[in-house]
């Protein structure tokens, strides 16, 4: 807890104001900390009288962390498919096992799952807990929650790794709630500490201004989560062997307050950008919705899919679903286009991963440039139709 020293404090209010959440109020001469604070410490540092101290004796150290061991990754597997991203993070998961010297398990829910346990060994898992039952076909957060909780209590996994999509995000902070464990959401980067095996979870932090890297050096499971596009698949290796593993399901688990009536595709959830090779990107440089006439275009003599910045998302010209980066989705295509869009931090943590980036910009200082493999300096306007008629003169 944060401690107030009321003989040491002078209620000057530097406190109040380097409070990044907000959480601390002078009162009467007093600093007084509410509900908010997050044990940061910002206002210890910037305290000038030292009348603020944290104590964090209270701090509970599991007993037994060296009983939990190996890493797991839950696999999505939505409507008859598995998901890109589970295959991604048993890549990761694949590495961050060796370095630890311990077994990598998958978790699969579902029904009707057939050969995916064996797709899922072919990409690096040693062992598959298929959880197969028409009660789990359909997502809902308390059964998945109930049975990946059993299964972490029962076999004790270091390290669990999740995908951070609307299914994930929905049911696995909930599961750490329940053991207890904390989570580090939107992770960019796993590795393993050499000194002591623990996982150092680097995740965007501050609106993207700096990389935090979280530590969870008391307590077990390290739980995490990654967007998809962000870590790389392996290739599936036909000859690899594992383990699979039939959970047997209770009751209880699959006891729900939900019920499931239908589940539709939205129109606006096809426009799968993460899926795309290659994406054109508008931003604010096209100066209106009808600029993406042009966008669509050149996506259209590419072969590609429209994407966009956050600006003309929030401006309302294209919807949510085509945004990439920080706030949007994690892209990596062969190759990215980008529009009249300007390169701030937040949009390239989305898009840095292509494989080729082409920037167009009037603005030759504008920052999209340093990420970008070819750059055209010059009028959108101008350059993009005449992009498009070498692109149709080369057919
Ligand atoms: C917490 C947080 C999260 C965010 N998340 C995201 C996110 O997920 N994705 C995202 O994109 N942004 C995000 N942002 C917003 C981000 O900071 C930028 O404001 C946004 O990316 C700017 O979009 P833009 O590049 O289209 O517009 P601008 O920054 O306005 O850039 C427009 C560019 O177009 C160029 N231009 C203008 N006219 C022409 C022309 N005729 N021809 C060629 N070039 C032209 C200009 O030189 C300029 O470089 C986030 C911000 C915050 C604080």
């Amino acid at each position: 807890m944060l401690k107030v020293s009321e003989e040491l404090c002078i209620g000057c209010g530097i406190c109040e104001e380097s409070c990044p959440f907000g959480a601390i109020q002078v009162e009467d001469g007093l600093a007084i900390v509410g509900e908010s604070c997050t044990l940061c410490g910002a206002c210890v540092e910037s305290c000038e009288v030292e009348a603020l101290s944290l104590d964090i004796t209270e701090r509970k150290v599991q007993d037994d962390i060296s009983s939990w061991n190996g890493v797991w990754v839950f696999c999505e597997y939505r409507l008859g498919e598995l998901a890109s991203v589970s295959l991604e993070l048993l890549g990761i998961g694949r590495e961050l096992a060796d370095k630890r010297g311990v077994q990598l398990s998958a978790v699969l829910l579902g029904h009707e799952t057939g050969d995916t346990a064996k797709t899922l060994i072919g990409h690096g898992a040693d062992r598959v807990f298929v959880a197969d039952h028409e009660e789990l076909k359909g997502f809902r957060d308390d059964c998945y929650g109930a049975v990946v909780t059993d299964l972490i209590t029962t076999h004790k996994p270091e390290i669990v790794l999740a995908g951070a999509t609307a299914i994930g995000r929905s049911f696995i902070p909930g599961v750490a709630t329940s053991l207890n464990a904390g989570l580090t959401a939107d992770c960019t980067k796993l590795e393993i500490r050499e000194e002591d095996g623990a996982l150092l979870q680097t995740r965007p932090a501050f609106g993207g201004n700096i990389m935090a890297t979280i530590v969870c050096e008391s307590s077990r499971p390290q739980m995490a989560t990654v967007r998809p596009k962000v870590m790389k698949e392996l290739e599936f290796d036909p000859d690899r062997t594992g383990e699979t593993v039939a959970v047997e399901l209770t009751q209880k688990q699959l006891q729900s307050r939900v019920t499931l009536i239908d589940s539709v595709v939205a129109g606006a959830a096809q426009v799968n950008i993460q899926e795309a090779d290659i994406l054109v990107s508008g931003g604010r440089g096209l100066e209106s919705e009808k600029g993406f006439v042009l966008i669509e275009e050149l996506a259209g003599a590419l072969g590609a899919k429209v994407s966009a910045s956050r600006a003309v998302v929030d401006a309302g010209w294209i919807p949510y679903p085509h945004q990439v980066g920080q706030t949007g989705k994690t892209v990596a295509p062969q190759l990215y286009i980008a529009c009249g869009i300007s390169g701030a931090v937040q949009h390239v943590a989305g898009m840095q991963s292509a494989e080729t980036i082409v920037a167009i910009n009037r603005d030759e200082n504008a920052t999209i440039f340093d990420v970008a493999d070819y750059g055209i300096v010059g009028n959108l306007f101008e350059v993009i139709p005449k992009l498009i008629k070498k692109i149709e003169e080369r057919r």
